[in-house]
């Protein structure tokens, strides 16, 4: 007889750790099933781990769980091809007893969190592909078909965290593939440098960390970012655009991670610096209005499956983490109850969800990723405006402060116009609304 579990979670990212985790906490019987040799063998991220997700579901994670540094300054960079204008914030309140935001390293990271899942009590099964879902007479999702030998396993649910490509649920049409203007591909790095040396550049001491993010014409007029995060005793540096973009541009992406650590903003930062890993990965960037169907018969999405990705804000593990345990919340709801996991009683998880920041912040931004798609000018035509602007105000050379004002506003008017440059104040006023 096959054996039969409450809850099948497919994937050991954030979505499904957060999911099984929960779920085996609450005593259900759970099978994890994940493709990688281990659990974050496969995963990709900056990456910067917002606590407050995470401590919902692991109070005490601060104890053991693998932190780089906790971020006690955000860099924000607007890049021309010579410098860069930004935002910095600061401060100590920061080094609190419990901080709020930590750079991490997402395999030593996720392999943390499994564990943790199978304390809590959940079978974790690595090197195993979920291949299809297994269907009942009635179309109702009834378990998993793996590529193991008799692979096939059944239960009351199955929790699809399988991440940005899901294939899985793509195949079963529960989802469409996200079109490649709704997903970035981004290349990361990681720069090896003594801790020291990076205290020094970072202006940092103990555990502190900064994170940059940047953008501009270093993309070469793509929708998208660069970051460099500062761990431990290396730094996390890449840069992300469009797949459509990249597409359109032919730009090759490690060509682009490489000009942005020659330009003269960065290279200082990273130089001398030991290269150990290089990988590529895709973040779903549709926002609001590429999140698929949630739920079914049977069946729940959540994490980047379900594009929970605020773009805007470079948040993602948290959306994971909140979905996964949202989904896995209604399923011990459900269970509680004596309520069968079909449709209507799973509804309850997207109304948790509609109620949660994660559906809060990204119908806020629903406008936003049409809008940067669309208008490319600011990635190209504003950073150089504004470095320009920067460059003339700073530079003292005997011409009076009226005549550089009047000649920046002149610049800004002869390149955008005035309809234009009140449409562009416009048009990003309602994406950020
Ligand atoms: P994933 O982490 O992708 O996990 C999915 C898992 O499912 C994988 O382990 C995969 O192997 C497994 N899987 C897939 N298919 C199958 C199958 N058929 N059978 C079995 N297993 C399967 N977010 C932040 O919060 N902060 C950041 O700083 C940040 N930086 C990022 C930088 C980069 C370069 C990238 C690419 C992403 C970044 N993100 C960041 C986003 C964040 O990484 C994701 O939102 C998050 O990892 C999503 O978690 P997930 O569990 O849904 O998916």
């Amino acid at each position: 007889m096959r054996e039969h579990f409450h809850a099948i979670v497919v994937g050991a990212g954030p979505s499904g750790n957060a999911a099984a985790y929960t779920l085996a906490k609450a005593g259900l019987k759970v099978l994890q099933i994940e493709r990688g040799e281990y659990p974050g063998s496969k995963n990709v991220q900056g990456a910067i781990l917002y606590a407050d997700a995470l401590e919902r579901i692991i109070p005490t994670f601060r104890e053991d769980a693998p932190l780089e540094r906790h971020v006690v300054e955000q860099r924000i960079w607007m890049m021309d091809q010579d410098g860069h204008a930004g935002a910095h914030y600061r401060s100590s309140s920061f080094n609190e007893e419990k901080p709020n935001r930590y750079t991490i390293i997402r395999a030593q990271f996720d392999k943390w969190f499994s564990r943790q899942v199978q304390a809590a009590g959940a079978l974790v099964i690595c090197e195993t592909t979920v291949t299809a879902l297994l269907r009942g007479e009635n179309g109702r999702v009834e378990g998993v078909v793996t590529d193991r030998e008799n692979g096939v396993v059944t239960a009351d649910i199955v929790i699809l965290a399988e991440g940005v490509n899901g294939l899985l649920g793509t195949r079963a049409g529960l989802r469409t593939r996200p079109k490649p203007e709704q997903v970035a591909l981004a290349v990361k790095e990681m720069h090896f440098l003594p801790q020291e040396t990076i205290e020094a550049r970072f202006n940092l001491k103990e555990d502190e960390g900064v994170v940059i993010e940047a953008t501009g014409t270093i993309t070469e007029g793509m929708v998208g970012t660069a970051f460099i995060y500062t761990n431990k005793e290396s730094l996390s540096v890449g840069i992300g655009c469009l797949v459509s973009d990249f597409g359109e541009t032919k730009t090759k992406p490690y060509e682009l991670l490489d000009r942005f650590k020659r330009h003269s903003s960065v290279h200082p930062l990273i130089e001398g610096a030991e290269v150990k890993e290089y990988a590529a990965h895709l973040i779903p960037e549709g926002g609001y209005k590429a999140i698929p169907q949630l739920y079914g018969d049977g069946w729940l999405i959540v994490g980047d499956a379900g594009s929970f990705v605020n773009a805007a804000h470079r948040e993602g593990s948290n959306l994971a983490m909140t979905t996964g345990r949202l989904a896995a919340e209604t399923v011990i709801y459900n269970r509680r109850m004596g309520l069968p996991n079909v449709a209507e009683n799973l509804k309850r998880y997207k109304d948790e969800l509609d109620k949660s920041f994660v559906m809060q912040d990204l119908k806020k931004y629903k406008h936003l990723p049409e809008t940067l798609h669309t208008n490319k000018q600011f990635f190209t035509t504003y950073p150089h405006l504004i470095s320009t602007a920067a460059q003339k105000l700073l530079r003292v050379d005997g011409e009076s402060k009226w005549q550089k004002e009047k000649d920046i506003t002149a610049a800004f008017l002869r390149t955008r116009r005035i309809g234009g440059l009140i449409t562009d104040v416009f048009k990003m006023a309602r994406a950020w609304r």
